[in-house]
């Protein structure tokens, strides 16, 4: 999945659900069911509306029984709760999945705090956050799990290795962290507040960006060789149009990198992959149990 050093997330992503679409298969015949994926949007959030289509799209492609949820942007928290109690109940629903952001009257940690840590598809339940930081089996965030599986491809030896990873949200920065720690990386997590972040990511043999400020990483924070992966999706106007742009430079920082993702094909797709590769992972632990 290396082109030249391009990492080609879209392709590898093609991989994974061919993987996925195999499991799949195995499951309903071994459970004559196809596997659940239950994704909730609240409101009409223009980009959600499309995330959330791709989603259960993406799942029924590879035989998930996707369904989504479309509830009215005045749905109280009280109603989605009850939902999500719904969900969490029916022997058939494998994986629930709340769309972020909520509107502002309903309380987000609430909200996903409700959701079976069994059905957690997104990881972001404290349950399966703490089982990750203690090196346990639990549902692990899709992106940092797409990061891995590049890293992997790209046959990056993490162990001994230089990681620092640019961010610390609980969706991105601090689970990629984990599973980079877990692979015996040496990892540095930076951040807003951290002191001369160019000189900090030039001791990086694999890099991590995760921001959102678009091409903040240039060439010259980068040392030749690193591997870069670029979580980033920022939106920025160039030439009178909108296009996407990830947290690295890509045009500068490809001359130096080993290997590095682009954006948008790189760590996108391995997201939505890694989201149906959780929610078969959701249903083969649920039905050993
Ligand atoms: P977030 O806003 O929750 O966290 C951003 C982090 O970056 C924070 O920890 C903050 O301290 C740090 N930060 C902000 N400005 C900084 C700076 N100038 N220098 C150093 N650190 C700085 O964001 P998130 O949810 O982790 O997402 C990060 C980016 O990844 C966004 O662009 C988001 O759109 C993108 N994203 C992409 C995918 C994907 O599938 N490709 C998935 C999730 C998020």
């Amino acid at each position: 999945m290396l082109n030249g050093n391009v990492l080609d997330g879209k392709a590898l992503a093609s991989k994974v659900r061919t993987e996925v679409k195999e499991r799949v298969d195995a499951f309903i015949s071994r459970h004559g069911r196809a596997p659940g994926l239950d994704v909730i949007l609240v409101g009409e959030n223009a980009a959600s509306v499309v995330y959330t289509r791709n989603k259960e799209k993406a799942a029924k492609e590879v035989g998930i029984r996707g369904v989504l949820h479309t509830l009215a942007g005045a749905t109280t928290e009280a109603e989605l709760l009850k939902k999500i109690d719904q969900l969490n109940r029916d022997p058939n629903v494998d994986g629930i999945l709340v769309q972020l952001p909520l509107p502002k009257h309903i309380n987000e940690m609430r909200v996903l705090d409700a959701i079976d840590p069994g059905k957690d598809v997104d990881g972001f339940h404290p349950i399966n956050a703490g089982l990750l930081s203690s090196g346990r089996p639990s549902l692990v965030p899709c992106t940092p799990m797409g990061c891995m599986r590049l890293l992997a491809e790209a046959d990056v030896s993490l162990e001994g290795a230089n990681a620092v990873v640019l961010g610390r949200s609980n969706i991105v920065g601090k689970p990629v962290a984990q599973l980079l720690l877990h692979k015996h990386a040496t990892v540095t997590i930076a951040h807003s507040r951290t002191r001369d972040l160019p000189a900090l990511c030039r001791t990086a043999d694999v890099l991590v960006a995760a921001v959102g400020r678009a091409e903040l990483v240039r060439r010259d924070w980068v040392k030749a060789g690193a591997v870069v992966i670029d979580v980033g999706i920022n939106r920025v106007v160039r030439e009178g149009k909108s296009v996407l742009v990830g947290d690295v430079l890509f045009e500068e920082v490809k001359e130096v990198a080993r290997a590095i993702t682009p954006v948008p094909g790189g760590v996108g797709p391995m997201t939505i992959a890694y989201l149906l590769s959780n929610t078969v992972d959701a249903a083969v632990a649920r039905a050993a149990t």
